[in-house]
């Protein structure tokens, strides 16, 4: 049992002999993992498997996480599970001797296909008893899965349903359906990974329950050197082998940036008005850019001239705009082979040569766009250079980075073109500036530092850009961005749709999701209509367990974290009933929202880039009565 305070990731892993990880290992795994409730035991369990791989059968380390994660290939790749139901049901009736109507009903009664399948034990008897699975064959088989249709995928899936043995058959038609159910995502992994080294690094004198107490530090070192690498190299198969055979010290320098790999982005800390801005900024010199209201975009061209542009959460949206790509050339200036660019994509009215409102950009499809048929035009605005032929720009400041930027590229009319920006340290230049932003049609302003403390700090909310909104509330200062766990049924006039929804925060540490506000404002009839459609195909037979909420919130229906809405509130208060952010401005209480409003949906964030916990308590940390309270009891004092 991997769980087991006595497992030792060497003499413990069964397979040692065979040196191939048995799946049944990884399903037992899965299945302790299930059955546990604190994060910390959890990770500790997959850690000591990990640490077992790592020492017995170093080669299926890179199946193994990709299978801990359901994923078969790095995310920005696209390749998905996703068989559907039906096609599962029919290969478990098959295989079963079981009817589908059964099969059916039982689903519907558990809420999880991957039981029922379990709980079906495979009745037709076989001339040859099929070879027990193992990870690396399974997850070579789900990638084939993944990539061709019609029979030889339903024949497929029978073959290696059939070859399940108990638990297994759970987490196979599992990962096929794409909802593993352990609730391990990315920083869980990654957290796993480092603890499972230190392991291993350990292996002679410690038993495998004792590292994490006596190895705390080297734990804390790995785990941020390994999530830093992640950051900028988000690739398995690269940062794998890496540190299996580096030391994990190396690991950034093994793992380097490249075109074609997206990069967490950088980003901004809100503040409440220029006065704000100057308080932080003190005596440096800064630079205001327009900011952009569109969508974020890195835009990447590698040696051989092949362009992938990512949105903010690392998703690849190249089959999005064939329209940059056809046009990309024109933005070069001299000698260009590769670059990575930071830049926000804007709907464009090409007659009156303007931009338009986010609104209009998000009409425009994602997929599969035939460049004939575009009908919204875009412009991209450039503000960033973050590597240029070969070298990675990130470690020099944003002077260098700019200069480097307006020596290489060129703007192109109504196409290309560079954040408009003004480098002053004059406050009034700054207050004009922005009402100038505003009627440009922007959102307000980015500040951000030039020469002083001014690198490109890798998936950082950092303090050295600050955004500046013209429409921010003079009180919270920026919108939240939460997502949606359960919905209230309506009544009167909503009778039929939710007339009310459950939001909650992202605890990016707990791995969790803490409520934080009911709303029922800011809907339309029609918005009501819409988000009822897609959440029902959402609704999940009880909350997740990583949900934090009174049960005095409890919804109609919970929801699978599956979208994030933008909200705006008149402020945020201590709540005896809200978890948002509990333990970090208060010990029992969390804080949530007053007069939420729903201002529209993100697309464009999955549910781990919500609002975090952090965020939540530093904005309503920073309100002026907080602010103003905490100041007169300590003059009290
Ligand atoms: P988050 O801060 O969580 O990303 P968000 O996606 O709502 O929240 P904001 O915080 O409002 O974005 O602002 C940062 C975003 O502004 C960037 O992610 C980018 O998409 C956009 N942007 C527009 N113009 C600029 C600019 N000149 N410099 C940097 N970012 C810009």
């Amino acid at each position: 049992d991997p769980s087991a305070d006595s497992y030792h990731p060497l003499k413990n892993a069964y397979w040692k002999d065979k040196k191939v990880t048995p799946y049944l290992a990884l399903a037992r795994t899965f299945q302790v993992i299930e059955e546990t409730k604190g994060r910390l035991k959890m990770i500790d369990t997959l850690s000591n498997f990990f640490c077992s791989v790592m020492l017995v059968s170093p080669e299926d380390l890179v199946p193994s996480v990709y299978l801990s994660i359901n994923q078969l290939a790095p995310a920005y790749e696209g390749l998905e599970l996703g068989v559907a139901e039906t096609t599962l049901m029919k290969a478990i009736c098959k295989a079963t001797g079981r009817n589908l109507a059964h099969i059916k009903s039982q689903t519907q009664l558990i809420g999880d296909l991957g039981i029922v399948a379990e709980q079906s034990r495979v009745s037709q008897r076989m001339m040859f008893q099929p070879a027990p699975l193992n990870v690396r064959d399974v997850f070579r088989k789900l990638r084939e899965i993944a990539k061709i249709s019609g029979q030889s995928k339903m024949d497929l899936v029978y073959n290696m349903f059939v070859a399940c043995r108990l638990s297994e058959a759970r987490f196979f038609i599992r990962s096929l359906i794409g909802k593993l159910r352990i609730g391990i995502a990315e920083q869980s992994l990654l957290t796993a990974l480092a603890i499972g080294l230190v392991k291993k690094n350990h292996i002679d004198d410690c038993k495998a329950s004792k590292v994490a107490e006596v190895y705390k530090d080297e734990i804390a070192d790995t785990t941020l050197l390994l999530k830093t690498a992640y950051c900028q190299c988000p690739n398995y198969d690269i940062i794998i082998p890496a540190i299996l055979k580096y030391d994990i010290k190396e690991l950034q320098e093994r793992c380097p940036m490249h075109p074609g790999m997206p990069l967490r982005p950088m980003l901004a800390q809100p503040t409440k008005g220029v006065h704000e801005v100057f308080e932080r900024f003190g005596g440096m010199q800064i630079t205001c850019e327009w900011k952009y209201d569109g969508e974020r975009a890195q835009i990447h061209r590698n040696e051989k001239g092949e362009i992938s542009i990512f949105s903010r959460n690392s998703e690849n949206n190249t089959a999005k705009y064939p329209d940059l790509i056809a046009r990309s050339t024109g933005l070069l200036k001299g000698d260009v082979k590769s670059y990575i660019i930071d830049s926000e994509i804007v709907a464009w009215d090409v007659e009156r040569k303007q931009i338009l409102p986010f609104q209009v950009l998000s009409t425009r499809k994602r997929k599969n766009v035939d460049i004939e048929e575009i009908k919204v035009q875009v412009c991209v605005y450039i503000f960033d250079l973050l590597y240029i032929n070969g070298t990675a720009l990130v470690t020099k400041n944003l002077s260098e980075r700019r200069k480097l930027m307006l020596e290489h590229f060129q703007e192109v009319e109504g196409e290309w073109k560079f954040a408009t920006a003004l480098d002053t340290n004059d406050i009034d230049e700054v207050q004009q500036f922005l009402e100038e932003s505003i009627k440009g049609n922007c959102e307000g302003l980015m500040v951000k530092t030039l020469d002083e403390e001014a690198t490109y700090e890798i998936a950082k909310r950092s303090r050295n850009w600050l955004k500046l909104k013209k429409d921010y509330l003079s009180n919270v200062g920026d919108s939240l961005d939460l997502v949606v766990i359960g919905g209230y049924k309506g009544k009167g006039r909503r009778t039929g749709t939710y007339g009310g929804f459950l939001l909650a925060c992202y605890d990016t540490e707990n791995e969790e999701y803490q409520s934080i506000c009911k709303i029922g404002t800011g809907f339309t009839d029609e918005d009501l209509q819409t988000h009822s459609e897609f959440l029902g195909k959402h609704v999940t037979s009880a909350a997740k367990s990583y949900y934090r909420y009174d049960p005095s919130l409890e919804p109609d229906h919970w929801f699978e974290p599956v979208q994030v809405w933008e909200v705006k509130c008149a402020d945020l208060s201590l709540s005896p009933i809200h978890r948002a952010a509990i333990g970090i401005v208060d010990g029992e209480r969390g804080i949530s929202l007053r007069f939420p409003r729903f201002i529209r949906i993100r697309d464009d964030k999955n549910s781990e880039n919500a609002t975090d916990a952090n965020q939540v308590a530093h904005m309503y940390q920073s309100q002026d009565q907080v602010k103003n309270n905490q100041k007169s009891s300590t003059q009290m004092e």
